[in-house]
């Protein structure tokens, strides 16, 4: 029998997708920018697929040879996952302040910050040589910390819900958004990730959760919705996809 969950998740992904492209502020020069981050969409869909199967291979690995600092504790299994989901939740993070603060890793991920507006098909600007840096990190991560394969696969779905909806141009009401960033990423915070400048660009990493931006003081708090996109961006690149594939090397 084929598996229908992965079919499933995707309808689900797509009908998010769709759900917020239609609530959207309109206005946000989508007729120039839509074709190039679809047409990373198409890389990025299979990259969607790669990572998760990339980082699950390293975590069944270890759980195979009974690898990983987790299985070395004697925790109970609810625990195990919970910490299991925190860690890669942490490493992500790392990996994205990484992606920033390293210099070959800024060049890949630069195209996802080279966009000169956010919403929803920001979500999926990315260079597909970030895929090969995501499976190595998290590989490792999973692998070293030995994170359940089931909790990868919960991590990874729960990234990808989190990514559409932090990037959707959307903004909730001034008092959930004051709850909700307790906890969670919101558009709010993430868009200030997306200013046109240092030091802002250099703060709010997280995808899903905002403690890790409050644990190691990188949170700061919107003062406004404030431009978006790289100012240094010759415009004419950013919105060519050959120009934007070839971006990490010159
Ligand atoms: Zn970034």
């Amino acid at each position: 029998m084929d598996d229908p969950l992965p079919a499933m998740a995707l309808v689900a992904y797509a009908l998010v997708f769709g759900a917020l492209a239609l609530v959207e502020q309109p206005g946000i020069n989508r007729s120039r920018r839509w074709p190039t981050n679809l047409a990373l969409t198409l890389g990025f869909v299979a990259i969607s697929a790669v990572q998760p199967i990339g980082v699950l291979l390293a975590a069944e690995w270890a759980e195979a040879s009974g690898f990983g600092l987790l299985r070395a504790l004697p925790l109970p299994q609810p625990v195990v996952w919970l910490i299991g989901w925190a860690v890669m939740s942490l490493s992500s993070y790392w990996l994205h302040v990484a992606l920033h603060r390293v210099g070959f890793l800024w060049r890949i991920h630069r195209v996802h910050h080279t966009d000169s507006a956010v919403d929803v098909s920001t979500a999926h600007r990315f260079h597909p040589l970030e895929a090969v840096v995501v499976i190595g990190w998290l590989g490792a991560t999973a692998a070293l910390a030995g994170v359940p394969p089931g909790v990868v696969l919960v991590f990874f779905a729960l990234e990808a819900l989190a990514n559409l909806c932090s990037h959707a141009a959307v903004r909730l009401p001034p008092g959930v958004e004051r709850v909700v960033r307790r906890v969670l990423i919101t558009p709010d915070l993430h868009r200030v990730h997306h200013a046109p400048t240092l030091p802002l660009t250099d703060r709010n990493f997280g995808t899903t959760l905002v403690w890790w931006d409050r644990l190691f003081g990188t949170l700061v708090l919107p003062s406004g919705p404030g431009p978006v996109g790289l100012d240094r961006t010759d415009p004419a690149d950013a919105h060519r996809l050959g120009r934007l594939l070839i971006l990490p090397f010159r």
